[in-house]
């Protein structure tokens, strides 16, 4: 499918034709996209290399999910490192250049906040965020889709028991509505760790593997 068959809405096409130049999907993106974006917005395990263009799968499903009209947070991107989550915040602002009405916070240690996050996008590593959550500055009452950028080098980091105790607040909260919450999972390696996490973590997901 080309982007534009993949029923993405204007402003975010766009993002992509106008601001990031793409003009066809990368191939993991040919394969994740429609899994992605398309209702039931199923859960989804990928393997993917930095480089194959994995960034914009999820970008564009965060952003596709953001109600802009609801002033709170709606995903949740966690990354292993402050680097790759200022990288992947300035690709989804890039992303969404367009998609007005949509804010995003930067949610690394340093980074301060004295009232609650209003942004709906949220991108950071995930010891900061758990922390926030515990001290009520994000509220996950309204968090629709999770994903997990590099989950080897995150579980490797020793992230794993943060990224538990997010999932499971956020699906309690999901489920108290009988909502759900889409959950993203990519990793360049699959070890009995990132596998064991990955199956445990994010049920009944499609599964990538290129
Ligand atoms: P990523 O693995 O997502 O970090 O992407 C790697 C590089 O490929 C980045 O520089 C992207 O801008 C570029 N890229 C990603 N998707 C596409 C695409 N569909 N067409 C052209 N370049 C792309």
């Amino acid at each position: 499918k080309t982007f534009k068959e993949l029923g993405l809405k204007e402003s975010l096409l766009e993002g992509i034709f106008n601001v990031m130049k793409f003009e066809k999907p990368s191939k993991i993106q040919a394969e994740t996209l429609p899994m992605i974006l398309e209702p039931p917005h199923r859960n989804l395990i990928a393997q993917a290399h930095n480089g194959s263009g994995k960034t914009t799968c999820f970008v564009l499903g965060m952003l596709s999910l953001v109600d802009p009209e609801v002033k709170q947070p709606q995903a949740l991107c966690i990354c292993p490192t402050r680097e790759l989550a200022i990288q992947n915040l300035d690709r989804t602002q890039k992303m969404g250049t367009f998609c007005t009405g949509t804010t995003y916070a930067l949610v690394v240690p340093g980074q301060n906040f004295s009232s609650g996050i209003q942004d709906q996008i949220l991108i950071g590593t995930p010891g900061r965020m758990a922390d926030l959550v515990r001290r009520r500055k994000i509220s996950l009452d309204q968090i629709r889709c999770v994903v997990f950028d590099e989950a080897d080098e995150m579980l490797a980091r020793g992230f794993r028991d943060f990224s538990i105790t997010l999932l499971k607040e956020i699906d309690k909260k999901r489920e108290k509505k009988n909502l759900q919450c889409q959950k993203i999972l990519f990793s360049a390696t699959f070890s009995d760790e990132v596998r064991d996490f990955a199956i445990n973590k994010i049920p009944k997901a499609n599964h990538i593997f290129l």
